[in-house]
């Protein structure tokens, strides 16, 4: 059984994720979905919370574990018997830096080899920062987050909004 490994910090998950997720769970007999913690970003979500929600959007997918880990990504992959870390690459951005952490991955656990998968043209400017500032405005959100987690994100702006006018009051 090949099981392959998407991780991300997914914060929020966006219908990009989504896109690769499907895919990905096409083509792998397993596929787990692991949130990681990102020590220098600022999360909108909770671990937990984002977990719950990629849960929620991959009901329907049987053969997906959505999963969290503080752990090494290379480490995490070794410990689970897990050879192949699966990424989307949008245009141009993300190369560089995807092409440097799977040369590291496979350094540190040689038995892991990273398989790029290519964002979808509609999802090419997508990013979970970018829906971010968006949702500071009144903008229609469907094209870029799974609908059912559009209220979810719409409740933590307007927390986010009410915490920070409390703080300067
Ligand atoms: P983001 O850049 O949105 O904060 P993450 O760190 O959660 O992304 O991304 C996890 C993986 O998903 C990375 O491989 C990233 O390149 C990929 N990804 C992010 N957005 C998209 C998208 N719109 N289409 C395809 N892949 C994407």
């Amino acid at each position: 059984m090949k099981t392959a490994i998407y991780p991300g910090s997914f914060d929020p998950v966006t219908s990009g994720h989504l896109n690769i997720i499907r895919r990905a769970a096409n083509i792998f007999d397993k596929l787990i979905v692991c949130v990681m913690v990102n020590a220098g970003k600022k999360p909108m979500f909770t671990q937990e919370e984002r977990v719950d929600m990629i849960r929620r959007v991959t009901a329907d997918l049987p053969n997906v574990e959505v999963d969290c880990s503080g752990e090494l990504l290379a480490e995490y992959a070794a410990n689970r018997g897990i050879e192949v870390i699966v990424k989307g690459l949008r245009a141009g951005s993300d190369f560089e830096n995807e092409f440097q952490m799977a040369l590291i991955n496979h350094k540190i656990n040689p038995n892991l080899d990273t398989m790029f998968l290519t964002a979808e043209h509609q999802h090419m400017y997508l990013s979970s920062s970018v829906v971010k500032e968006l949702g500071g405005y009144d903008v229609d959100l469907s094209d870029f987050l799974p609908e059912q987690i559009i209220p979810d994100f719409k409740k933590r702006i307007i927390q986010n909004r009410q915490g920070g006018k409390e703080k300067h009051e």
